[in-house]
């Protein structure tokens, strides 16, 4: 069975991406899995332990991180999230592709340990539509607001590590952008293996 690939999709706060996510699974829901990842942060309404991420203490965190568990770990917005390596591996031992919904930094580290996977930027249409999205999910308090603000200009500065830049207007369009990445890059192949399919040999 062929293995699958890693997509890392990434963008500023705000800008669709968990939206984006949930509709390709939705749409397309062979195509690919998402991995749930471990935070330190609370629940926010309607999260749920298992499902939006695990759930849990500093002192949880420090020990899965001495257990080797992560396949990379990040500080943002005072907290802590985590991808778990247990969790990549049953998406790809099931022949599926990952995708891992994950802020830019991580996506350099995930970059640098499985090279072959494929890191995507979501942009929004303009920055105006990028703050009222923020205030519109109605999710931060104000100061979190104003903390993720001002981190936008930065997290574009850590988008040089990716090659493909999808924007999220119509929501319908980028989701289309995503899954055309994703089909295109299932067709990569070293020529020299797909003739050892056909013929036994290189
Ligand atoms: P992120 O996961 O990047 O932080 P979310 O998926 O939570 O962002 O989306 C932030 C807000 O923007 C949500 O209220 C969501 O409904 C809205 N949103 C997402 N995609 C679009 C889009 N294409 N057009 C308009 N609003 C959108
Ligand atoms: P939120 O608190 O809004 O759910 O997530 C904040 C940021 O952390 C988002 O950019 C989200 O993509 C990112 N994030 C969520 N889980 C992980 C993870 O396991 N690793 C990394 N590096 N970032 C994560």
């Amino acid at each position: 069975m062929k293995r699958g690939k890693v997509f890392v999709i990434s963008g500023p706060s705000g800008v669709g991406k968990g939206t984006l996510c949930a509709e390709l699974m939705r749409r397309y829901p062979e195509l690919a899995a998402t991995t749930v990842s471990v935070t330190t942060r609370a629940p926010r309404p309607g999260e749920v332990d298992g499902v939006h991420y695990y759930f849990r203490t500093e002192a949880q965190f420090d020990e899965m991180l001495a257990a080797e568990m992560f396949l990379e770990t990040v500080n943002k917005f005072t907290h802590r999230y985590g991808t778990l390596l247990s969790e990549v591996e049953k998406v790809l031992d099931a022949g599926k592709n990952v995708i891992l919904e994950i802020e830019m930094l991580g996506g350099a580290n995930v970059k640098k340990r499985i090279s072959d996977a494929v890191l995507i930027f979501i942009l929004p249409p303009t920055l105006a539509a990028l703050t009222d999205r923020i205030v519109g999910r109605g999710s931060e308090t104000e100061a979190q607001i104003r903390l993720r603000q001002a981190q936008v200009e930065e997290e574009f500065d850590q988008a040089d590590p990716y090659e493909y830049f999808v924007v999220n207007d119509d929501l319908a369009e980028a989701v289309e952008n995503v899954r055309a990445i994703i089909v295109a890059e299932g067709l990569k192949a070293d020529g020299k293996d797909v003739k050892k399919n056909y013929f036994g040999r290189n």
